[in-house]
């Protein structure tokens, strides 16, 4: 059976995981860690590092070393690492690189595909860049899934009850909270809110103002002013944050941290966990403001939520538990390592989709609202600038909607859709993501003529949008621009010899024969069934959701299509289980569009 591998790539820390024996593994290292810290550097030679070597020479050059690129992804910048310059996709291509050696090593085979999960509110191009940086590392991703879903994909359930899961996600970077249903072992998210950029990094942050504060307060000299002093001080004080969620205080000691007339100063500071969690206390409520605008999103409340899972490493943060607990009345659940949990979770998924039942199915959502500008009613005032939902946030993927426009004049030549993704009414408030020019319309149609906008979102989060002219069948489409396509085929190409030069590979054809050897290793036959097996999975799921609201006719015929889906399947017809699908697929597509 094909090994799919599961990747959470992290802001702070990176873990993979395969299935052993039906089971989620963590692969460790040569030295027996699990982790491998998302550091890339140079070292004085230019030799490549990643991990805790690129960690540990943070401090010495940081002109040579870059953390927390997840926080860049998407973004057009450019990250100067000695006299280079790469896009945050070749840095986390380096990182996904190591992690892909690593799963080879312990293997002893070639990998090529892996399921990476992404936080639930990273937006499309930010899912892009990370499918990019998979593509230049030599792995096929077969899905992007959102890390506290992936969670919950690790967590077994113990009864046939239906269970209701708030997963809270607090990692180095992001921060994401979902509510997540198990029914019949298929999971279902129903809400997701969170912050792309809040997490332990700003905790570090804050703690590092506040003992520079007073340490210039003192000395009146400050240390965050030297590059490497500061470097030194932050990983200090996330050594204390982390051992301030085991001790009531604790003590952040620097030798010659700076220098005032000529003499070293040295820091000796003891730090109380009652001071750290005033700091950090606002910051942790807005994570609470989370979760209860998810719990409201998901039309719950606190005491419907059977289980509180924490994934991330800043969740181990005791102020976390209690908040949560006070709000909640839960004690969260700890069973699940909430440092490996995601990645595991990513690994479920993939056997999933390699067709291994492992476990329970995943239906993932969007996280945010993707919709059209047009004119119409904003606040009261006619406006151009009013945002018209097709893609309401929180559905279930994939998904297909579509709605209707109007054109504004006789003999309009064009219809112009400007595509945006966000929650506000006014369309320039939220992020635009692409946009469509139809031209040719009849030049005999009245002002209003319709125009059909259908949009189509994939399970990796990749929209479609068709734009056609009712009246005469004229359409084009687009799949949005983003920046896989932006990084144009020639950048990519140098961007991959350029990788495979620093991880020695014999020459730079090596990743493409290594993806080749292992695509030709799979059974195409098998291939086409695996991925079958998931999507069946799928099919069932969102017929069941659709049965409460069906006509009962519909419903009648939907429970007939269901069981003899599950018969045929479980019996091997293929062929039939093919033609039972395609029936159920058309119902359900009628009935999520009615
Ligand atoms: P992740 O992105 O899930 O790997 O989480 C990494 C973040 O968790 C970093 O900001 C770490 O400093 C933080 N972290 C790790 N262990 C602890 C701990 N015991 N207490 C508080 N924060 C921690």
């Amino acid at each position: 059976m094909e090994t799919i591998l599961g990747i959470d790539l992290g802001t702070t820390n990176s873990v993979v995981s395969l299935i052993q024996n039906g089971k989620p593994i963590v692969v460790r290292d040569g030295a027996g860690s699990t982790i491998l810290p998302s550091v890339v550097g140079f070292d004085q030679a230019g030799r490549l590092l990643v991990g805790q070597e690129a960690r540990n020479q943070a401090l010495l050059a940081p002109e040579r070393t870059v953390k927390s690129v997840k926080r860049q992804m998407g973004d057009e910048t450019k990250i100067t690492l000695g006299e280079q310059q790469y896009s945050p996709q070749e840095v986390s291509a380096m990182i996904l690189r190591t992690l892909k050696e690593r799963a080879e090593q312990a293997l002893g085979q070639t990998l090529s595909k892996a399921v990476i999960t992404v936080p639930a509110f990273f937006n499309d191009k930010q899912r892009q860049a990370t499918r990019e940086a998979g593509e230049l590392a030599g792995l096929e991703v077969v899905r992007i899934i959102n890390e506290p879903t992936a969670a919950a994909l690790t967590y077994e359930p113990h009864s046939e009850k239906n269970e209701r899961l708030l997963v809270y996600d607090l990692g180095g970077g992001t921060f994401d909270v979902s509510i997540v249903q198990i029914e019949r072992g298929v999971v279902e998210v129903l809400s997701s809110h969170g912050d792309t950029h809040l997490g332990g990094d700003d905790f570090d942050e804050l703690l590092l103002n506040y003992v520079c504060d007073q340490f210039e307060d003192e000395h009146g000299v400050d240390p965050r002013e030297t590059p490497a002093a500061r470097s030194r001080l932050l990983q200090a004080v996330e050594e204390a944050k982390k051992r301030l969620s085991d001790e009531a205080f604790t003590t952040i000691a620097e030798e010659f941290i700076a220098t005032k007339n000529g003499s070293p100063l040295n820091l000796n500071m003891e730090i109380d966990r009652l001071d750290y969690e005033d700091l950090i206390r606002s910051l942790l409520d807005k994570t609470v403001t989370c979760v209860d605008a998810a719990l409201e999103d998901a039309k719950l409340t606190a005491q419907q939520i059977d289980r509180v899972i924490l994934v991330g490493g800043s969740s181990r943060t005791p102020l976390v538990r209690q908040l949560l607990k006070d709000q909640l009345k839960h004690d969260p659940h700890l069973e699940v390592d909430p440092d490996l949990c995601v990645a595991m979770g990513a690994a479920v998924q993939g056997a999933l989709i390699a067709g291994v039942d492992v476990g329970p199915v995943l239906v993932d959502i969007t996280p945010h609202t993707l919709g059209v500008r047009c004119v119409g009613d904003l606040n009261g005032r006619y406006s151009d600038r009013l945002f018209s939902p097709v893609i309401q946030r929180n559905t279930p993927l994939p998904a297909v909607r579509s709605e209707i426009y109007y054109t504004g004049v006789d003999g309009q030549e064009a219809a112009q859709v400007e595509i945006y993704q966000g929650e506000h009414d006014d369309a320039t408030f939220n992020e635009r993501v692409g946009e469509l020019l139809l031209e040719g319309l009849a030049d005999d149609a009245d002002a209003g003529s319709e125009i059909l906008v259908r949009f189509h979102l994939n399970l990796d989060g990749i929209l479609t949008v068709a734009v056609a002219e009712r009246e005469t069948g004229l359409e084009k489409q687009v799949t949005l621009e983003n920046a896989i396509t932006r990084f144009r085929a020639s950048s990519r190409d140098e961007a991959k010899s350029k990788l495979a030069a620093m991880f020695n590979d014999s020459d730079t054809e090596s990743l493409g024969a290594a993806t080749r050897i292992a695509a030709t290793s799979t059974d195409p036959a098998g291939g086409d069934n695996r991925v079958e097996a998931s999507r069946v999975a799928e099919l069932l799921a969102k017929a069941r959701r659709l049965l409460a609201n069906a006509s009962s006719e519909d419903a009648d015929e939907m429970r007939e299509l269901i069981v003899q889906l599950q018969e045929s399947t479980a019996s091997g017809e293929t062929d039939r289980a093919e033609l039972i699908a395609d029936q159920l697929s058309d119902l359900v597509f009628y009935l999520e569009d009615a």
